[in-house]
């Protein structure tokens, strides 16, 4: 897992206006049996929902604002979550203030515009399993 890793394919492309912004990158990815990888995208959304993990809680506190937002950066990371693809992503969002926010990305996140690039990484995929001192499906520590 800590070997250097070779890259493969390297995608850059739009998401079409109004699509979410992780499911439409979870098709993608499944399309082009992408399995480990990077990604990062900018651009605006007309929605987000972004969220934390309580981590006393044990759980994703969410919530979804309405508005004009910038995807002033949004990075992420592709593995295999249930044996299929799976975008983890984390976003920085500018309102019309230029106010920032952020936290991880939710389904719920609704394009206006969006620049994406991904990156395959060849190799091994890692698989996300439910690591019991979080309560989160990470990686495995090797
Ligand atoms: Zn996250």
């Amino acid at each position: 897992m800590t070997t250097a890793k070779k890259t493969g394919r390297t995608f850059l492309f739009r998401i079409p206006p109004k699509a979410d912004l992780c499911e439409a990158l979870e098709k993608f990815l499944a399309r082009k049996k992408i399995r480990l990888g990077t990604v990062s995208a900018i651009g605006a959304l007309s929605q987000a929902t972004i969220g934390y993990y309580d981590q006393e809680k044990r759980k994703y506190f969410k919530k979804t604002i309405k508005g004009e937002l910038e995807i002033v950066a949004c990075i992420g990371n592709v593995s295999l979550k249930d044996g299929k693809p799976f975008p983890h992503l984390h976003a920085a969002l500018s309102d019309t203030k230029m106010r920032l926010l952020g936290g991880h990305l939710f389904p719920g996140s609704t394009v206006f515009v969006a620049e994406v690039q991904v990156q395959e990484i060849k190799g091994k995929p890692y698989a996300r399993r439910l690591d019991s001192a979080t309560g989160l499906p990470l990686w495995p520590i090797r």
